[in-house]
């Protein structure tokens, strides 16, 4: 498991799927892979930036990457949870998905002013996800200058969208 290439061949593509016309990238036969596991997140931890003091995941699939790599950096791990999930007061921002659109809120106090976060997910597609997920943690008095997937799809252009609000944006594959 040399390069990032094969990290790309683990994973899946499922065409018309949730609906027809969309080639889903399954991760869930990278994850499988035990070392494809591990080189992934290995490979992700190497491309934080030091000072960063906290590591957000967006639900589902972004806690299985922002855990592991909160657990390998020796940080606390922020949850950005789809809505109704979250117990305490909260905040939350509306947006527009691949296919449809939804809500992720956080709890109120779970970034510090100025805290530097890390946004992580599996996958980076039109941008909208992200976008909600560095608003929320702004919101929430926190700084997002990176942010970091396993899979960026560019021709839909949420990389870009990203750094034009100003995070720097990393992924292995794409
Ligand atoms: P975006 O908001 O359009 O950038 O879509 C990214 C979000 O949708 C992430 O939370 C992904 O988990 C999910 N997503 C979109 N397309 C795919 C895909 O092809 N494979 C896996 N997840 C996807």
């Amino acid at each position: 498991m040399n390069s990032n290439a094969d990290l790309a061949a683990l994973i899946r593509n499922i065409p018309d799927y949730p609906k027809p016309g969309i080639m889903f990238r399954d991760v869930s036969s990278l994850l499988l892979d035990a070392e494809g596991y591990r080189m992934t997140i290995d490979r992700l931890a190497a491309l934080v930036d030091p000072d960063t003091q906290l590591v957000a995941g967006i639900e589902a699939r972004g806690f299985i990457v922002a855990s592991a790599l909160a657990y390998v950096l020796g940080l606390g791990q922020l949850m950005l949870r789809k809505p109704g999930k979250l117990p305490g007061e909260k905040i939350g921002t509306d947006y527009t998905l691949e296919y449809g659109t939804d809500r992720i809120e956080m709890h109120v106090g779970h970034v510090q002013p100025d805290q530097k976060v890390l946004l992580v997910d599996d996958l980076i597609a039109t941008g909208g996800t992200a976008l909600a997920g560095v608003d929320l943690i702004q919101q929430g008095g926190g700084r997002v200058e990176q942010a970091l997937f396993i899979v960026d799809l560019p021709d839909l252009g949420g990389a870009a969208k990203l750094r034009a609000q100003g995070v720097r944006v990393a992924s292995l594959i794409g």
